[in-house]
């Protein structure tokens, strides 16, 4: 019996099938290609990405395969100060994606989850009880049952289709190409990350990945080609030696592709017992590198309250909160994103523009609410209608570890551990002398607040129930 299909083996479905694998939830990932592809794609894990994979102790490892650390973060290009939070990670770290998929796949062998490579999701039907998928494999087409299936299957995701879930927003406007190459050797090719330049005025713009590999971006001289027509190596070499000097030459393509501003969101992120996340949920231009991030923090917030819904203790509503959270995250990325776009456009006015936003983002206070979208850092769910106010409610709260993905009760004494005691299967207790300006923290499994109060334990109660379902 399988309780969770997963379909979808890019950051979005192996982050969440390692949440339900901690877990105990018995998952399968569905994944169509046969064999790991070695696309550099998204290069960042922004600073509360790294926060929630340190909450599980999956940082270290990951880290370890970086390639270098960003000091800043950047909205357009334009530099964002990233070191005035209240965080132990202040910075992004330079990694490719397919290193951190890597960590993450190995790492589901611990908990028993299979990942079906060579496995194409082509159709499913639910109804009260469960879920039944089709599935193409190398031994024909089965079908697997299960009680929920998510689809983490990307922007052109087929669960979201087949589910009729609208996806409103705009087609792409620009056309772009990524590329990683391998360029001749010359003594002007960067060794150096820097903030991203899209516009072909300033010259090439290169990243070196290592081992001489570089990742090129540029628009395509064409815009109106499709998105899907192959990228040529005379497209690129011709890109190599477009603007100011210096120019590069081409030795060898690794891999390359197209991509554009198109700009989209599910409706609902949730119908009935599937569910979507990552790219299949939104769309956007990459710009400020939050695709790969907004994917992985949906795993984080859905894992856990899916696995509890399996479990069966969770609290009614409990799964529902998956969209109302997560939904304004992905619009509010898709909003900035556009905003990005516009102020990247290689016009002599958008200069003007750039060059005063540019200014504004020296002053603290705007580099602190632009950084703090960008970081993931300002995150801040809404809490159920009654629940009392308090300013860290629904806030991210700086722990070190959260490493079972259980709740977690932060007081200054153990006043409030028989109050607990019904919750002690599903949540743990930490004496720690207060902090954030009130005496009393719970913690989800996520690392957000759901519960401020006092020692006294005012509320405490109805916010375990509310999070943590019926005491046991
Ligand atoms: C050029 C470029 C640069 C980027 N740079 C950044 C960056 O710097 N920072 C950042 O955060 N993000 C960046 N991104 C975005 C990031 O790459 C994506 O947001 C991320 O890959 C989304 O992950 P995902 O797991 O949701 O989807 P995907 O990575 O698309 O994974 C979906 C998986 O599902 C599989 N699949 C699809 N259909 C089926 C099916 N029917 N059955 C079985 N399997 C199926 C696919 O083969 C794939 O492996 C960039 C993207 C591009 C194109």
């Amino acid at each position: 019996m399988i309780d969770v299909i997963v379909v979808g083996a890019g950051p979005t479905g192996l982050t969440l099938a390692n949440e339900l694998g901690l877990a105990g939830v018995r998952t399968v990932v569905l994944e169509r290609t046969l064999e790991r592809g070695g696309q550099s794609r998204a290069l960042n894990l922004q600073p509360r990405t790294a926060e929630v994979l340190d909450l599980r102790g999956w940082l270290e490892p990951i880290a370890e395969q970086a390639l270098t650390t960003l000091p800043r973060g950047h909205f357009a290009g334009i530099p964002l100060d990233y070191s005035v939070f209240d965080t132990r990670f202040p910075y992004q770290v330079g990694i490719p994606q397919a290193r951190v998929e890597r960590f993450l796949e190995d790492r589901l062998a611990a908990y028993g989850v299979p990942v079906l490579r060579g496995h194409e999701l082509t159709g499913f039907v639910q109804d009260a009880d469960g879920v039944t998928a089709t599935v193409a494999g190398p031994d024909g087409t089965t079908t697997l049952r299960a009680a929920y299936l998510v689809g983490a299957d990307g922007g052109r995701s087929r669960v979201r289709r087949e589910l009729g879930v609208g996806f409103p927003g705009r087609d792409g406007r620009i056309s772009m190409v990524v590329a990683d190459i391998v360029p001749e050797p010359h003594e002007a090719l960067p060794t150096e990350w820097r903030l991203p330049v899209f516009d072909v005025r300033e010259g090439p713009f290169l990243m070196p990945l290592g081992d001489g590999v570089h990742r090129f971006l540029f628009g395509a001289p064409d815009q109106t080609v499709a998105r899907d027509a192959p990228v040529t190596a005379d497209e690129i070499r011709t890109a190599l030696t477009t603007g100011p000097a210096p120019h590069f030459t081409l030795r060898e393509v690794r891999w390359a592709s197209r991509f554009t501003d198109a700009t989209r969101q599910a409706e609902r992120y949730a119908a009935g017992r599937v569910l979507l996340a990552g790219d299949a949920a939104h769309i956007h231009f990459p710009a400020g590198g939050q695709g790969l991030n907004l994917g992985v923090q949906d795993a984080f917030n859905l894992g856990w309250k899916l696995a509890a819904t399996v479990h069966g203790h969770a609290p009614r509503d409990l799964l529902d909160t998956y969209h109302t959270e997560r939904h304004p995250v992905g619009a509010a990325v898709l909003e900035n994103t556009r905003a990005q776009v516009v102020l990247l456009h290689p016009d002599d006015d958008v200069r003007v523009l750039r060059s005063l936003v540019s200014d504004l983002l020296t002053e603290p206070a705007a580099n602190r609410r632009i950084a703090g979208m960008i970081s993931g850092l300002d995150i801040r769910y809404p809490m159920p209608p009654d629940t009392p106010t308090h300013p860290v409610l629904g806030t991210r709260h700086p722990v070190p570890h959260l490493h079972d993905a259980r709740g977690l009760l932060l007081t200054p004494s153990s006043d409030l551990t028989p109050l607990l005691t019904p919750w002690s299967d599903r949540v743990d207790h930490t004496i720690t002398p207060p902090t954030s300006g009130t005496d009393a923290l719970l913690l989800r499994p996520d690392g957000h607040v759901c519960w401020a109060g006092t020692s006294t334990g005012d509320g405490l109660e109805a916010a375990l129930e509310r999070w943590f379902g019926p005491a046991s």
